[in-house]
Parts: structure tokens; C-alpha cells; sequence
């Protein structure tokens, strides 16, 4: 039997706030959400007094595991600062004078990645829909076919899609203490907020718990060794991608893009977000580049194809390559299929493969970790 909120919530009250206070009575908890062994909520706290908390955080994710009936817990511990007060960790701002950008140095980011993990790429875009994901889970793939060993951590958590473009069902195993057990598929190592609770839970983001959530999920998560981390990242260029893009320490970044003028304009603040803290970017893909007709295999450029080629000219930044539109990437995508995973010798995952080359070169251009290819000894 799923536990009920009910039992959550009486189980929360035998773990106390720094106060001594019974949790559900400090005020600070969030709505509880209970679907089907799954439970998430949040604590909000002022920003001054997270790190006291964060013991607390701890505990309840605990008490909650531990119930009967419960399968996974996430407990996401949120700062907000009072009114009126400075932010804890600011946005970059220029610097007074008006010369280059005050930028946090490289390294001190304040969110760890994981031990094991020599390089974490963002896959980012200006907006929704234009196949940042499907980018994401084919270059990851790519990658995994040049040897390297890869992981993809969903970040997207407004709308987190890998469990349905892996075709990943289940709930990650809980392992000693907190620590989650990433879930696997086509050899990549994946976590997502989707494996924890339900596809259908309606839940509002605000910046700062998107980043309690995401850090759990670098720092929480056994992710082993891995060369390259695929984060799939929240579409457009809001407070939380920017605190995304801040805090965690990114190698490179990855923007996706359509190849028509308004998505090349929400491109372009992607890239300059990514400038502006100073997180390198490794390129631009263009996707739904050019349509081949099925039937006559005659190629379109209907969206004016090259754009995103020349605008990453125009910003001095790596073109990645074209990804057709093609009814196959679709249809492999929503099935669960991937393409590169699952035609391999195809066009499109040569062109994604060809992709990942470049992504690889740029990382290892950069001193990036041990992103070498590894020896593979056939059977
Ligand atoms: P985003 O992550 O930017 O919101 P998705 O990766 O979810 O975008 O893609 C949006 C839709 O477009 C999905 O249905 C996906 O299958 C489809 N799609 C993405 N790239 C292509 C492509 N190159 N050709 C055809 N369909 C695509």
C-alpha cells in the first residue's frame, strides 16, 4: 500500500527544526506531494540560515524513506532571502565602470560535481521546442559511440523528458544513507526528476529550489566514473538556467537551435548568458536544419536553412553541425528510441556522431579531463 500524506506528515513531526520545532508546525513546508510511493516537498527557509537547515533536510528525507509504502523521497531545502535584503549569491553584474563582467572565478562554483565526473556539458536553448532533448539524448549517444562514458542528467524539471526519450521505466533504487542509484539505458548512466515523481504532478519551480533539487541530484547520486555528464537543461535563459549555469561547474555549454530568425534571437541569449559567467561555450547545433521529403528524398531548406551557422560565425562560437527535420529522429525520440542508439548506421546518427566528434574536440581543445577515447576491444 502507497503511503498516504497523512503518514508523511506524522512521520515529519518527530523531526525537529534547529528550533526544536516539530517540522509541520514550523510553517516552512511546502505543500507534501504523495503519488504512488513517491514523495516531494520543499522547506523554505531565509537564505541566511540554509546551511542549519540543511541537517534537517537530511532527516526528513530520511524519516520519509523509511516509511512503509514509500519508494522515493526528495526533499528540496530552498533559501529565500527577505525582502529587501541583498541576494545571496547575485547574477554577475558588469563591473562598475563598465569594463568586462565581474565574474565568479573558474573552479570556485559553489555547487560540486560529482567526484567521478572529468566534464559536465549543458545542452541548453533560448526556448521550448525547438529539440534541445532529442539533441541531448542523441549527443550523449554519440558520444557513448566514441568510446567515452557518459552519463545524462536531466535537468529540465519543468518538463523532464529523458525517462520517456530512453524509454526508462522504474524509480531509482535507494542505496545506503541518501544516495539514489542512477537508472541506465543504452549504456548511458541517466537521472531525472521524472524517475521520482509522477510525469502528471503539476509542481512550480522557483529558481532556487530548482537548484536544491538539481544539487541533490549531482551530489546524491552515485554516478560513478564518468568522462562527459549530458545535462539536458530547463529551456530558455530565466533565473534558473542562469543559476544553473552559475553554480554548477559546467565545462562547456551546448545550444540548440532552429534555424529561423527568432529562435536564432533566443539563441544569441543563450550564448551570452553562458558568456556571461564565463562558462566556455562549445558550440551551436542547428536542428530541423533542412527537411528531406520521404517520398522523393528531395532536400528543403523550409526554415531557411544555415542560419544558426552564420549567427555562430557572427559570435565567434564552434558551428556543431545540422540536424535534418525527419520524421525518423521524431518518431525514434518519442518512442523511447533514440536514434543514434537505434539505427546506427544511419544518416542521422553519422551526423550526430559527427556532432559529438566536435563536442569531444572542443573539450579536449579546452584540457577538459580525460575525455580520450577509451581502447574498445570487440568480442
Ligand atoms: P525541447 O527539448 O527543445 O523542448 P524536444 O527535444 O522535446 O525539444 O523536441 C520537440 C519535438 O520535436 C519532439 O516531438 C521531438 O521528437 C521533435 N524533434 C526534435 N528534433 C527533431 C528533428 N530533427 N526532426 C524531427 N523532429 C524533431
Amino acid at each position: 500500500m502507497p503511503a498516504t500524506k497523512e503518514q508523511v506528515l506524522a512521520a515529519l513531526a518527530a523531526v525537529k527544526s534547529p528550533e526544536g520545532a516539530p517540522l509541520p508546525a514550523t510553517g516552512k513546508l511546502s505543500e507534501v506531494v504523495v503519488s504512488d510511493g513517491k514523495v516531494f516537498f520543499s522547506i523554505t527557509v531565509e537564505a541566511s540560515v540554509v546551511q542549519a537547515w540543511e541537517g534537517v533536510r537530511k532527516a526528513a528525507e530520511s524519516a520519509v524513506r523509511a516509511l512503509p509504502g514509500v519508494t522515493s523521497a526528495l526533499v528540496a531545502l530552498t533559501g529565500e532571502r527577505a525582502a529587501g535584503a541583498p541576494r545571496a549569491a547575485p547574477p554577475p553584474a558588469k563591473a562598475p565602470g563598465g569594463h568586462g563582467h565581474a565574474h565568479p572565478p573558474r573552479g570556485e562554483r559553489p555547487v560540486q560535481g560529482p567526484p567521478g565526473v572529468a566534464a559536465i556539458v549543458a545542452v541548453a536553448s533560448g526556448k521550448g521546442g525547438v529539440g534541445k532533448s532529442t539533441t541531448a539524448v542523441n549527443l550523449a549517444l554519440g558520444l557513448r559511440d566514441l568510446g567515452l562514458k557518459v552519463g545524462v542528467l536531466d535537468a529540465d524539471i519543468y518538463g523532464p523528458s529523458m525517462p520517456k526519450l530512453l524509454g526508462i521505466r522504474g524509480r531509482p533504487e535507494t542505496l545506503g544513507g541518501n544516495r539514489l542509484k542512477p537508472m541506465s539505458g543504452y549504456g548511458l548512466t541517466v537521472m531525472s526528476i521524472g524517475f521520482l515523481v509522477e510525469e502528471e504532478t503539476p509542481m512550480i519551480w522557483r529558481g532556487p529550489m530548482v537548484m536544491s533539487a538539481l544539487t541533490q541530484m549531482l551530489r546524491e547520486v552515485e554516478w560513478g566514473t564518468l568522462d562527459v555528464m549530458v545535462v539536458d537543461m530547463p529551456p530558455g535563459t530565466g533565473d534558473a538556467q542562469l543559476t544553473i549555469a552559475q553554480q554548477v561547474p559546467l565545462a562547456g555549454a551546448v545550444i540548440v537551435s532552429t534555424p529561423q530568425d527568432l529562435a536564432l534571437i533566443d539563441a544569441r541569449r543563450g550564448v551570452e548568458m553562458f558568456k556571461r559567467v564565463n562558462v566556455p561555450l562549445l558550440g551551436i547545433v542547428e536542428n530541423m536544419s533542412y527537411f528531406v521529403c520521404p517520398k522523393c528524398g528531395e532536400r528543403s531548406d523550409i526554415f531557411g536553412h544555415g542560419g544558426a551557422r552564420r549567427e555562430a560565425e557572427k559570435l565567434g562560437v564552434p558551428f556543431l553541425g545540422e540536424v535534418p527535420l525527419d520524421m525518423a529522429i521524431r518518431e525514434t525520440s518519442d518512442a523511447g528510441r533514440p536514434v543514434v542508439a537505434t539505427a546506427p548506421d544511419g544518416p542521422h546518427a553519422k551526423v550526430y556522431r559527427e556532432i559529438a566528434g566536435r563536442v569531444r574536440d572542443q573539450l579536449k581543445g579546452r584540457g577538459t579531463g580525460r575525455v580520450a577515447p577509451k581502447i574498445v576491444i570487440e568480442a
